[in-house]
């Protein structure tokens, strides 16, 4: 390929692509693009997946506190209703006249064993848990468990919150475990008044066992705290009286002194991690006894609080977190394969185009080494005709010097010797006027007179070829002109012994031209016949005319060798001559030839089948 080409291409290799700029084909047509992509895919992959997962793990978890809430209403409802109803118990109790008349006289059997019975029968039919008077020290007058070997009968209770509330005239509520009976219990207390004093206080404790069971048989991992934070209900018995929070020594003291929890160990509930969401709850590890293998188990669990109004209790619930870290996994494994399908099809997609685009590449490669392939053979042979071209001229100025040569070697001895015969005779001449032979010396003069005659027909010669057109053109006879040069011939001596066959035509035949002219050019014609039938054994020179209605061709055929095939087309050429130096111009067919086209003929040459050289003249009828 030449270097004008090189330039050309890489326009053409720019433009391969100009009507396409969508994001894959910007991706496929530059491979630093494509690392780029590939790189920045690497990096936002992992962004994708793990914003995925955050924003996953919120909505997870906000559905789960949402539910959580919802829940924690219920089992507040639950535990309020569950207390609620028992609002009213003590207060119509200490309505009671018998209570009064046991607080005045407590020493009365009668009305302590009728109120024994009477408290008995109440606590069966309300279903709860005990029932009992006490007086204003705190002594217990009468109970519902006065059979029972727990009976409170006789103990004093003065320490309980419980009944400090109603001594001091208010309705009290309190939640302990029970000291006699160890069970827990949620105390309602009211104050019996006759005549503006406080004589004593009426109970009752309440069960927390039913709505623990209910609790329990719900699944869910739920338990209510004091303002200490300590769980005193749990659906898991094994929570209960733990604390949520360490305890100070303060309220441990506290606890102590009014037996709230009786002996139990107030141990902190195993939870060795928080984190809080929002406002919505916390994340908690949670160290959990399995229930059959007996080992200990951590866990993530969420933990939602939601307070008591009035007894400044608090519910909570703990809900494990495998829901949402299972809403985790789902999404990010949608996502992942989301992702994979997305980069397989991108993938496909570049791969496809890549392979139009190779296509394209091919095809254009093909269609540029066609065009190179074809660009370079007109370039050869274009190269190629300009060398045959310069080989042709020299070729022509080579002949030209040949021709030239061969005109001055024929013109120089054409008049050499004429001119050294005029020297001699002159020479002569004058030895012989010295001599006083006149006769001789005219005969010497005549002699030179003849010579520059011959000469002067040789530059004759010359001057027809340079001349265009000579003489007036006119009707001639052919006859005639044929006639005038084999006489013309004959005479000179120069047939040499050759026989003519001519007939000449019946009817007189009249062409253009002009009769002397004519007349040289069948002199020309007869005496090449004549000179090339030298060495032949029979010597015929051929003269025929053939006519139609426009033309007349006159035909010379000799039994000469004929014409050589590699100069058969160069015999009319000017100086072209095979003949010896001093033999021939090559000046006579040239001449005939421009002679016989002024005319508005033509000339032609050929061999004879049958041998020989056979020249037409072709002439314009009269
Ligand atoms: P010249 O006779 O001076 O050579 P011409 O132009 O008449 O010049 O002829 C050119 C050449 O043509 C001759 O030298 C000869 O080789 C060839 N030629 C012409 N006529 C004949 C013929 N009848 N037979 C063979 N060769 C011929």
């Amino acid at each position: 390929m030449s270097e004008m080409n090189a330039p050309a291409l890489g326009k053409k290799e720019e433009t391969i692509w100009p009507e396409e700029t969508g994001l894959i084909e910007a991706i496929s047509r530059n491979p630093t693009n494509r690392k780029l992509i590939i790189l920045f895919s690497l990096l936002l992959i992992p962004l994708i997946l793990w914003q995925t997962a955050v924003v996953s793990n919120q909505t997870a978890l906000d559905r789960l506190a949402e539910q959580g809430s919802q829940r924690l209403t219920i089992y507040r409802s639950s535990l309020q209703s569950e207390f609620e109803k028992y609002e009213f118990q003590p207060i119509l109790l200490s309505r009671m006249e018998d209570m009064v008349r046991l607080l005045i006289d407590p020493d009365d059997t009668a009305i302590t064993q009728w109120m024994n019975h009477r408290l008995s029968e109440i606590n069966e039919i309300a279903k709860t848990s005990a029932t009992y008077l006490m007086d204003k020290n705190g002594i217990t007058l009468a109970a519902s468990n006065w059979k029972s070997d727990r009976s409170f009968v006789g103990n004093n209770f003065a320490f309980r919150p419980y009944f400090k509330q109603a001594i001091a005239g208010k309705s009290g509520r309190y939640f302990a475990l029970g000291t006699t009976s160890n069970k827990p219990g949620y105390y309602l207390s009211h104050p019996i008044q006759a005549a503006g004093q406080t004589l004593g206080v009426v109970v009752v404790k309440v069960s927390v066992e039913r709505l623990e069971k209910d609790w329990a048989a719900s699944n869910d991992k739920v338990m209510v705290s004091d303002k200490d934070g300590i769980v005193f209900i749990s659906s898991k018995p094994n929570w209960k009286y733990k604390s949520l929070t360490p305890l100070s020594e303060t309220v441990r003291e506290e606890l102590k002194n009014s037996r709230k929890y009786s002996h139990a160990k107030l141990q902190p509930l195993s939870i060795t991690k928080r984190k809080p969401y929002d406002d919505k709850g916390e994340i908690i590890t949670l160290a959990e006894k399995d229930a059959k293998s007996g080992k200990i188990k951590s866990g993530s669990h969420f933990l939602q609080d939601m307070k008591i109004p009035g007894a400044g209790w608090t519910l909570h619930l703990i809900s494990p977190m495998k829901p949402v870290y299972q809403t985790i996994t789902y999404t990010v494994l949608i996502v992942t394969s989301g992702l994979i399908i997305t980069v397989l099809i991108a993938l496909y997609l570049i791969q496809k185009r890549l392979a139009a685009r190779d296509r394209q590449n091919l095809q254009r490669q093909a269609q540029l080494a066609l065009q190179e392939a074809n660009d370079s053979l007109e370039q050869r042979v274009q190269e190629r005709t300009r060398d045959l071209q310069r080989a042709q001229d020299g070729l022509i100025q080579a002949s030209k010097l040949a021709a030239l040569g061969q005109m001055a070697a024929g013109i120089t001895h054409e008049l050499n010797n004429p001119l050294a015969a005029i020297r001699s005779y002159s020479d002569n001449a004058r030895v012989l006027i010295e001599r006083e032979r006149f006769g001789d010396a005219a005969e010497n003069l005549s002699q030179i007179s003849n010579l520059t005659s011959r000469m002067a027909e040789i530059t004759q010669q010359l001057k027809t070829f340079s001349r265009k057109t000579e003489g007036r053109q006119q009707a001639i006879s052919v006859n005639d002109a044929i006639d005038h040069a084999l006489s013309l011939l004959s005479k000179s001596g120069s047939l040499n012994g050759v026989s003519i066959n001519y007939t000449p035509l019946e009817t007189p035949l009249t062409v253009k031209g002009n009769l002397v002219r004519l007349e040289q050019v069948f002199i020309n014609l007869f005496s090449n016949a004549i000179d090339a039938m030298a060495d032949s054994k029979d010597r015929i020179l051929d003269i025929s005319i053939v006519v139609n209605s426009t033309k007349a061709k006159i035909l010379v055929h000799d039994s000469g060798p004929g014409l050589d095939e590699e100069i058969i087309e160069q015999v009319f050429d000017p100086f072209f001559t095979t003949k010896e130096v001093g033999k021939g111009l090559g000046l006579g067919l040239s001449i005939s030839s421009r002679i016989i086209s002024d005319f508005g003929g033509m000339m032609s040459a050929e061999n004879d089948p049958e041998g020989g050289a056979l020249f037409r003249v072709e002439l314009l009828r009269e």
